[in-house]
């Protein structure tokens, strides 16, 4: 362990929620900053919605040095910054602020972070067919990105028709030469999807979070040359996971995508190679640590 004392060099990096004790980005960046013996602090700020618009405006004339934004911010926030990259545009959310001497600059890493733990798994999704379950936040952020990787099809299963027509719609947009289709959401049906190309399935609901929650898709439709990825990542396998993993499926957990959008916000803001190695391990302990609620 590190002789860690704050001092007048110590930069201030942290996270925007609220609430905010249930967030796993302190112990993270810790442990990135110590790796790379940067005397940096990174705090959770619980911040109430009604004063989220006085937090951003605070952060250049406090000298912070780089901010993430949880929920319920992703998308309020984006009024305030000066400008947003083509992701953050598209997903219409923003989950980390780079921070000029006089500009706040909006980045999504999710679903860049989702897409970088399919290839530290050798998975190229680029010309797959993707079905996500699911058409909230997280759907959003990992449907931009994998069109941006070149998939060749994205298919949305959802309960909610408006969600997941305006999904659908955002997608349209964002790619207009993409086949991009849309079904009602049905865990005992037959998969809305026949692919002659490897096909990506990504649960994006909360349904596994939870001892009791029903599957999200029938496992029986699950092949074995398939790629089975959950955002959870609490449980780190999740109950599709192992039916997937039964079927002899490649699976993949939202722990991938989790350490990912907070090592590309690292490399954002520090400029610095995050230690990714290290950054997971930090993350698995403080998981493991946590409490389920
Ligand atoms: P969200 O915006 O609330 O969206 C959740 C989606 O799941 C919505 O489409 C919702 O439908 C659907 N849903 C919820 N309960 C359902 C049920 N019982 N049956 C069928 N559909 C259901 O949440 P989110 O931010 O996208 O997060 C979704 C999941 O991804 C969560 O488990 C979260 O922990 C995970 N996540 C992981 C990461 C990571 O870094 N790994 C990052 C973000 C999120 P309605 O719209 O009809 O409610």
């Amino acid at each position: 362990m590190r002789q860690f004392k704050v001092t007048g060099q110590t930069q201030v990096f942290g996270i925007f929620g609220h609430p905010i004790t249930h967030t796993f980005s302190p112990q993270m960046h810790f442990a990135a900053f110590e790796a790379l013996d940067l005397q940096n602090v990174y705090l959770p700020f619980d911040v109430h919605p009604k004063q989220l618009k006085k937090a951003v405006e605070s952060i250049i004339p406090l000298g912070i040095k780089g901010v993430n934004v949880t929920i319920p911010h992703k998308e309020n926030v984006i009024p305030y910054l000066d400008q947003l990259t083509p992701e953050a545009r598209a997903t219409g959310a923003v989950n980390t602020i780079e921070i000029t001497s006089d500009r706040l600059i909006g980045h999504n890493t999710d679903g860049l972070g989702f897409v970088k733990s399919l290839f530290e798994k050798n998975i190229d999704p680029c010309g797959m067919s993707v079905l996500i379950i699911g058409s909230g936040g997280a759907a959003k952020g990992i449907a931009i990105s994998l069109l941006s990787a070149g998939v060749s099809e994205i298919v949305i299963t959802a309960r909610n028709p408006k969600k997941r027509e305006a999904l659908a719609t955002r997608l349209r947009d964002y790619a207009p030469k993409s086949k991009i289709s849309v079904f009602g959401f049905n865990t005992e049906g037959t998969p809305p999807i026949r692919s002659k190309q490897p096909l990506l399935l990504v649960n994006s609901t909360p349904l596994g979070m939870q001892p009791g929650d029903p599957l999200p898709f029938p496992p029986k439709y699950i092949d074995p040359d398939w790629v089975v990825a959950d955002l959870i990542y609490r449980p780190n396998e999740t109950p599709l996971l192992i039916a997937a993993k039964k079927v002899g499926a490649e699976t993949i957990s939202g722990l991938g995508m989790l350490l990912y959008q907070g090592a590309i916000a690292f490399e954002i803001w520090t400029k610095e190679k995050p230690p990714v190695k290290i950054m997971r391990k930090a993350l698995l302990q403080a998981l493991s640590g946590a409490k389920l609620t």
